[in-house]
């Protein structure tokens, strides 16, 4: 059976890997408008486009996708505000990530590394201290950063079959092809998949980092529901995904990453050895219930439940005069915010690194404006919601040791004071 993987935008009924029609509504966080289409004050009293957010899951394949997909020349404007090597942390993440896979697969000094979606190039800055070849592929203007400030050779495109043939000529063929958290945000995804056959080795690795589907439903991360995130898959939906060309994972690995990743080692069939992982993964899926309804249920009424209490609590802060702000402003907080409606009123402000490109915006939908964080410790708030909460150990332990006295609400997986 084939299978059209280059969805095109707007509504969406079937499932965008194995095709099947029997898709069942997961949970609807409302009409948002994009998470990174921060606004300036200038474009506070215009007219804001939003667009459907529903997540559903496929009854065949388990994987489960937006019924709306919003074209990604929309989302990736060349303006999109995200930068990876931000944060520290996530920094020290690519690089351990880097040495691993060199080690993995045993690659060979001077093998050409491609990333696709390379944002600041922070991940190939891993790979070319290991010695490799590196190349980036990034649709925006952060390309010009890895660039000019990183030094890392970056193409500014979206990733498409006719740029692979391009880079074949002038660079070779890649033995290690790498997307991270990009792969589940593509719409024209067979595209991606044809580019990925033209550029790839005979004995290259494909490895792609996505949020995985268990950690989403375990840890209650709603909010991992975006526009950007067409896709959230799980390990049987890829295992399907690359059978289709031919491919197979040969190896699989969790993270930790945003709270939970699946990272997938793919090669042509054949062209690798299996580590058992893959089929260890596969019964975990099946021992966990994912091809049944009720472990969807229980996530769909938890988020229902966090969204009431935190509401309840923001309520109360303001109805006792305490003062209740928030602090990070990572794309899912505009998902969380905007579907429990949390306003300025209740929230004044979003407390963000002094490096961030989101200083002096405001958050869609909400309008709550996004402030640098050493207010946090000027001010001494009686409370601070951790937007980040995924990251939310080492920014407590960084907000402490800056003399903050604040105590700390998390707002997921369940609302808890610290
Ligand atoms: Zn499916």
């Amino acid at each position: 059976m084939t299978v059209d993987h280059d969805v095109a935008p707007g509504p969406l009924n079937r499932c965008q890997i194995c095709g099947s029609n029997s898709l069942e509504l997961v949970l609807d966080v409302g009409h948002q408008p994009l998470c990174d289409s921060l606004l300036t004050i200038d474009m506070l009293n215009a007219a804001e486009t939003s667009f459907p957010l529903r997540l559903f899951r496929c009854e065949v394949c388990t994987l489960t996708q937006l019924d709306y997909v919003v074209d990604g020349a929309i989302v990736y404007k060349p303006d999109y505000p995200y930068r990876s090597g931000i944060t520290k942390e996530l920094s020290e993440y690519q690089q351990v990530f880097a040495d691993g896979v060199v080690k993995k697969i045993g690659l060979d000094e001077s093998s050409l590394c491609v990333d696709i979606g390379s944002n600041d190039g922070t991940l190939l800055t891993g790979f070319k201290k290991n010695n490799m070849r590196i190349l980036g592929v990034e649709p925006t203007n952060i390309a010009k950063i890895a660039r000019l400030e990183n030094d890392i050779e970056t193409i500014q495109s979206f990733f498409t079959e006719n740029l692979s043939e391009n880079i074949v000529k002038d660079y070779g063929k890649a033995k290690v092809i790498t997307t991270t958290n990009v792969f589940a945000h593509m719409g024209p995804l067979g595209e991606v998949m044809r580019g990925i056959l033209t550029l790839l080795d005979n004995d290259g690795v494909f490895i792609t980092e996505s949020h995985y589907l268990m950690d989403v439903l375990e840890g209650a991360q709603y909010d991992t529901i975006y526009h950007e995130h067409i896709r959230t898959y799980s390990l049987k939906s890829l295992v399907t995904l690359f059978k289709y060309y031919n491919m197979e994972i040969f190896s699989v690995e969790r993270a930790d990453r945003y709270g939970g990743n699946i990272r997938a080692y793919v090669a042509r069939k054949g062209t690798r050895q299996h580590d058992g992982s893959v089929a260890d993964l596969l019964r975990l899926e099946d021992a966990k219930g994912m091809s049944k309804p009720g472990i969807y249920k229980s996530f769909r009424d938890n988020a229902y439940q966090t969204r009431d209490e935190l509401m309840e609590f923001a309520y109360k802060a303001k109805l006792n005069g305490r003062r209740f702000v928030g602090n990070s402003c990572p794309g899912r907080c505009s998902t969380l915010l905007n579907f429990c409606g949390m306003n300025p009123e209740l929230l004044p402000y979003l407390a963000e690194q002094p490096t961030s490109l989101k200083l002096g915006m405001y958050l869609p939908g909400m309008h709550i404006p996004v402030v640098e964080n050493s207010i946090l410790m000027e001010e001494q708030p009686d409370y601070v919601l951790l937007l980040a909460w995924h990251y939310g150990k080492p920014i407590m332990e960084q907000l402490r040791a800056r003399g903050l006295k604040s105590k700390f609400v998390m707002p997921l997986p369940t609302v808890k004071v610290i």
